[in-house]
Parts: structure tokens; C-alpha cells; sequence
């Protein structure tokens, strides 16, 4: 007899981060990036806009010491 197995309640990857990073203060690639994750927002182009917050959290910054 067969047993009935569901998979439908398995855990659900998102592929998008619950926390937008947060651009860093005075970095112009963060102020780029944020302006063009906006821009694919405002025309629904949502995977352009994680492309941007990938990036936003992945590019290196210079800030070691911060106040
Ligand atoms: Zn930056």
C-alpha cells in the first residue's frame, strides 16, 4: 500500500533577502546602486532591483575604522 507523502509544506527558499542592506554613507556605488534599484522598482522589474541589492551588499567598502 502506498504510503501518501505530501512535499508541499517543505521549508520555501526565497530568493530575496528580508532585509534590504542599507547603502553605505558617501560610497557613490552604493548611491548608484540604490538609485537604479529604485528605478526597477518603479517599473516592476523586481529581479533588477535584488540584482542591485546584491550587489549593494557585496561590493567592497574602505570604511574599517567607523566612528
Ligand atoms: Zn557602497
Amino acid at each position: 500500500m502506498p504510503t501518501t507523502v505530501t512535499t508541499q509544506s517543505g521549508p520555501v527558499n526565497l530568493p530575496l533577502p528580508l532585509t534590504p542592506p542599507e547603502p553605505v554613507r558617501g560610497c557613490d556605488v552604493c548611491a548608484a546602486l540604490v538609485g537604479q534599484r529604485q528605478e526597477a522598482r518603479d517599473r516592476g522589474d523586481l529581479s533588477a532591483a535584488t540584482d542591485a541589492d546584491v550587489e549593494i551588499r557585496s561590493h567592497p567598502h574602505k570604511t574599517r575604522g567607523r566612528r
